[in-house]
């Protein structure tokens, strides 16, 4: 097992029948705050750090969307649990090097955030004759500290990511600084909304999902219109650091 991971001896099965209602309930309160069905939001359980039985919990809980943000985390996870209908998220930094491994077990990568690490998905895809779903990454705060396609250029390069060969923008994706200003919170995921809209808008090939949104900010992204949030904490607990 990875070394990162320390077991814990919590019981994952009782925390996750503690924190999951709560965690619906949220999403389901800021989707009537906006104006949206509850159902067009996406739970996507963020296991990264925790044990296997954090995972095993999410499956017996009907979580079947799971995300990890490092590779060999999710190689060894998702071979622990290969034939159990998971759908992995990668939804980490990727460097190209590892390109092949995230598309081995990765049903959605969320983090693409270069042009360059999407023609090399695109090229892996055309390889072995199939088709890649990702999001492009945007760094809508701009935060020094966020990797993501910088808001000024995205425009240009996710047209150019889009028209790759083999790969599928589904849509986008952002991460908000953690912060509580709502003011913040608000113009980054209304930011990323936009700029989905001016790339329909603009006759990208981009679908709509926009994954934004994590335990301390849900409320603000699924209002914004979020269609997948990744949620860690607020199901599973604090991570070991
Ligand atoms: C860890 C992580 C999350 C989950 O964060 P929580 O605050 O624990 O809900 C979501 N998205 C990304 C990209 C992450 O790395």
């Amino acid at each position: 097992m990875d070394a990162s991971v320390i077991e814990s001896g919590v019981d994952y099965g009782a925390r996750l029948a503690a924190t999951l209602p709560r965690v619906l309930e949220r999403i389901a309160a800021a989707a009537e705050a906006g104006g949206r069905r509850p159902e067009a939001v996406r739970l996507i359980a963020v296991t990264k750090s925790h044990p296997l039985a954090a995972v095993e919990a999410a499956l017996a809980a009907g979580l079947p969307d799971l995300g990890e943000n490092r590779v060999e985390e999710l190689e060894w996870k998702a071979r622990a649990v290969t034939g159990r209908g998971v759908r992995w998220h990668m939804i980490g930094h990727l460097q190209r090097r590892k390109a092949a491994r995230a598309l081995a077990l990765a049903d959605l990568i969320h983090s693409v955030d270069t042009v360059r690490l999407g023609e090399r998905l695109s090229r892996l895809a055309t390889e072995q004759d199939r088709q890649v779903r990702v999001l492009a990454q945007v760094n809508v705060s701009g935060e020094e500290s966020k990797s993501g396609f910088d808001l000024a250029s995205a425009a240009d390069e996710i047209h150019r990511v889009a028209e790759l060969p083999g790969l599928r923008v589904e849509g986008l994706m952002t991460m908000a600084p953690l912060v509580d200003d709502e003011a913040v919170l608000t113009k980054t995921f209304a930011g990323l909304r936009r700029l989905l809209e001016s790339l329909h808008a603009g006759g990208a090939a981009v679908g709509a999902e926009l994954s934004m949104g994590m335990t301390h900010d849900l409320e603000v992204a699924v209002r914004e219109g979020s269609t997948m949030v990744r949620i860690g904490t607020a199901l599973f607990g604090e991570r070991n650091r």
